[in-house]
């Protein structure tokens, strides 16, 4: 290797395979042919060996001339075939061919044939000789002038071509978007450039911040043999020489020049990092060609640098500045391959929280909690591999996407087990998970991702140390039930519940003895809610304490309204849930409420269903006892659908039971002696309490249950629930109406 040469101190001279100039000697003369063969024999000229073409007419040598580019200079007699026969020849050659470089010298038999001067230089014709003043060493100094001339001209040339090709190429290299797109791009480039096989590595050398500024060099692109280093260190080359070459290149932060190879060096403050490139030319550049790589390399700096701002902008976009790991775009964008992807199904999203953490970043400081971030990161990306991403989504929340086989729920429990966790994090912190298997979703990234969060959200309601596996089906209902929650809440607000009132009839007298209130509930685009949606959800989320109490009064102004009108004998009667009934200042609240409507207490009833009754039966009782002391009536609701037992109900405060719906449902289409609604009237009996049945819609249904004992009845058959004004007028109409 001790021949190479630096290009960033050329002058030194190349020592290049021996030159060849072609010269071409067109004479119909045989003597003139042989007698300048023989004076050009052994001939050297500028390092060159001159290879001598004859043609004996004007088409041999057009033919010739046309076939041959490379020939540096024409000895051309004027006077061949015809007169101008080598005129026409030089006309062709520079206008048909197009060839500009190959020198031309006209020679005459005789004196004062010389071409007029235009001719000369429209041309580009360098001499003129008649033949007899053409000696051998005249011939010579005409020769050399010529090839000398030939080879300038060339190298402009070729310059010329080549700068056009590296003006192209640099557009090809500003579009990679990374550096590997562009190191194979920078290979075959140079390559086309140089019009030789793509045989090349690029490699940078990069500083390992953890090692203290020790820097290692990574091939980032390889082609033909040395493809299989890609990724890999010097060593991955298995060629001494070449890794020597581009590891010299980089230390002495230079390119060089060797017979066979070139290595050219992109220094950091140009391309952002050193990089070196190595490319295999099998023979030695000559200087042009060394001069167009200058050129080209300082495209191809710039190029890599740009590549090196756009990555860092990248970086900056997709990495956690703290614990530069993957941030939480990294994460959607990943999520979002992977849930289009083919190995959808065998992926899973593990989120994982710690707990505590709020807490005691505000105990201890925010520097505390970055350590334990640092901890937790680590941990993680330690314990998975590369195809793994550990990613941190925002503030203690971290997430695990990759394979099925490689994160499973199980191990990560394990990972944190309290003899697991680092040391550091010694007895303070816990940390929960959740576990979603992509399998088990469809939807964009950031849904899932939302998806996951709001299940380990759920499951740290009970505790720390909680590790969960998401379940679609629940999580769709707890997303629709919290819409539906908040939905509520606003309609609260703009006064969009109501009630409407159902009348109860006394089947014997025809009179109406009651009416229901029922909860309605008008969107704003005029559906309406059913009362069996959201009252449930209502009591299960604690809302229906606010709700309840504006039915409460917005029954009790029905009740007073009736009242006015002349129906104050007419009992209201409001549904009571479970959670209402057990505040302690039930009864308070509704004495409130009793005296700012202005209503009788004769004329309210409350319902509370039979499962309420049963479920927490001393206080329930407790609140009845007092409910009817005051002179409120109790009905128990549904009846039949709970398991009270006879005892229990002997003890229950009640003046009132209702046949549930379902059993009148069965009157006709079921044996008499099998009728629950039959019993039910029987036990009402049995404990003297009053029974009516709900959810009446035929007059067999109203004809059986007066056969059997039941007085009242409720349902469609007399009316449906109806908002209170439309009351009054059907309360007008009532007695006049057909039995
Ligand atoms: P519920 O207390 O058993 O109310 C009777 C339900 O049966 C009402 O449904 C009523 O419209 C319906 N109904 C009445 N007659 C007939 C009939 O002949 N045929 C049929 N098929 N149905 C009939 P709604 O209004 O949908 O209420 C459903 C449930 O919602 C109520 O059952 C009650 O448990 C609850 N609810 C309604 N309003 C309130 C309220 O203000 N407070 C509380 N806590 N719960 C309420
Ligand atoms: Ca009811
Ligand atoms: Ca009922």
């Amino acid at each position: 290797m001790e021949d190479q040469l630096m290009f960033s101190d050329d002058d030194t001279p190349v020592s290049p395979t021996k030159l060849v100039w072609r010269v071409l000697t067109v004479d119909d003369d045989p003597d003139f042919q042989r007698a300048t063969a023989f004076a050009l024999s052994g001939l050297e000229v500028l390092d060159g060996h001159i290879e001598l073409l004859q043609a004996f007419s004007y088409r041999e040598a057009s033919m010739l001339l046309a076939e041959q580019r490379d020939i540096a200079v024409i000895l051309l007699d004027v006077v061949m075939e015809t007169d101008d026969a080598g005129l026409r020849l030089v006309r062709s050659l520079r206008e048909v061919i197009g060839n500009a470089e190959t020198r031309i010298v006209l020679l005459t038999g005789e004196p004062g044939m010389a071409p007029v001067q235009e001719v000369m230089h429209d041309y580009d014709i360098n001499d003129y000789w008649t033949k007899s003043e053409l000696t051998a060493e005249r011939l010579l100094t005409v020769l050399t002038a010529g090839v000398r001339g030939y080879s300038q001209l060339r190298s402009v040339a070729r310059a010329r071509r080549g700068l056009q090709m590296i003006v192209e190429s640099s557009n090809a290299l500003f579009c990679s978007k990374s550096t590997r797109e562009l190191s194979a791009k920078i290979l075959s480039e140079i390559a086309l450039l140089l019009d030789l096989e793509t045989e090349g590595i690029v490699c940078v050398s990069a500083e390992e911040s953890a090692s203290g500024g020790e820097s290692t060099v990574r091939i980032i692109s390889a082609s033909g043999r040395f493809f299989r280093a890609i990724d890999g260190g010097l060593d991955s080359l298995n060629d001494i020489t070449v890794a020597a070459a581009l590891q010299r290149c980089l230390l002495e932060q230079q390119s060089l020049r060797f017979d066979h190879a070139t290595v050219l060096f992109f220094p950091r403050f140009q391309a952002g990092a050193d990089y070196a490139c190595y490319v295999d030319t099998e023979r030695t550049l000559d200087d042009t060609e060394m001069e167009l790589l200058k050129v080209f390399s300082a495209s191809i700096s710039r190029g890599l640098y740009n590549v090196a701002l756009f990555s860092r902008l990248e970086e900056m976009a997709y990495q956690d500045d703290l614990l530069k790991i993957p941030n939480r775009n990294a994460l959607i964008r990943m999520l979002d391959l992977t849930l289009q992807g083919e190995a959808k199904d065998e992926r899973v999203l593990v989120l994982i929280d710690i707990d505590n953490f709020s807490g005691a970043n505000t105990a201890f400081g925010t520097g505390y909690g970055d350590f334990i971030l640092g901890l937790v990161a680590n941990k993680l990306r330690q314990t998975f591999s590369g195809n793994v991403l550990v990613a941190r989504v925002r503030d203690d929340l971290f997430a695990i996407l990759g394979p099925q086989s490689e994160v499973r729920a199980a191990d990560i429990v394990e990972l944190f087990r309290r003899h697991n966790r680092p040391y550091e994090m010694g007895q303070v912190h816990s940390l929960s998970s959740v576990t979603l298997h992509l399998s088990d979703f469809s939807g964009t990234a950031s849904v899932a991702l939302q998806n996951a969060r709001l299940s380990l959200k759920q499951a740290k309601r009970i505790g720390h140390n909680q590790h969960v596996v998401y379940n679609p089906a629940v999580q769709s209902a707890h997303a629709e039930s919290y819409r539906l929650l908040l939905a509520l809440r606003d309609a609260v607000e703009a006064g969009r519940i109501s009630i409407e009132l159902q009348p109860q009839v006394d089947l014997r007298t025809r009179k109406v003895t009651g009416v229901e209130a029922l909860a309605r509930w008008r969107q704003v685009d005029g559906r309406m809610v059913p009362p069996l949606q959201f009252i449930p959800l209502a009591e299960a989320t604690g809302y229906i304490l606010p709700l309840g109490d504006l039915l409460m009064r917005l029954a009790l102004q029905a009740a007073r309204q009736l009242a006015d009108a002349g129906y104050g004998d007419i009992r209201t009667a409001i549904n009571v849930s479970a959670p209402q009934l057990l505040q302690h200042d039930f009864i308070a609240r509704f004495t409130t409420h009793l005296r700012d409507a202005g209503v009788q207490p004769h004329q309210v009833e409350v319902e509370i269903t039979e499962s309420v009754a049963m479920q927490s039966f001393e206080t329930v009782c407790g609140q009845l006892a007092a409910l009817r002391e005051m002179g409120v009536a109790v009905a128990i609701d549904d009846f039949g659908t709970g398991f009270s037992s006879l005892s229990y109900l002997r003890l229950l405060p009640a003046d009132r039971l209702k046949i549930d719906r379902s059993f009148i449902e069965e009157i006709g289409e079921v044996d008499d002696d099998k009728m629950i609604a039959d019993a039910v009237i029987q036990i009402a009996a049995r404990v003297g309490m009053q029974v009516i049945a709900e959810g009446v819609e035929t007059q067999q249904q109203a004809d059986w249950i007066l056969q059997h004992g039941c007085r009242e009845a409720q349902g469609y058959l007399y009316a449906k629930a109806m908002p209170c004004a439309e009351l009054l007028v059907w309360l007008g109409d009532w007695p006049g109406r057909p039995a």
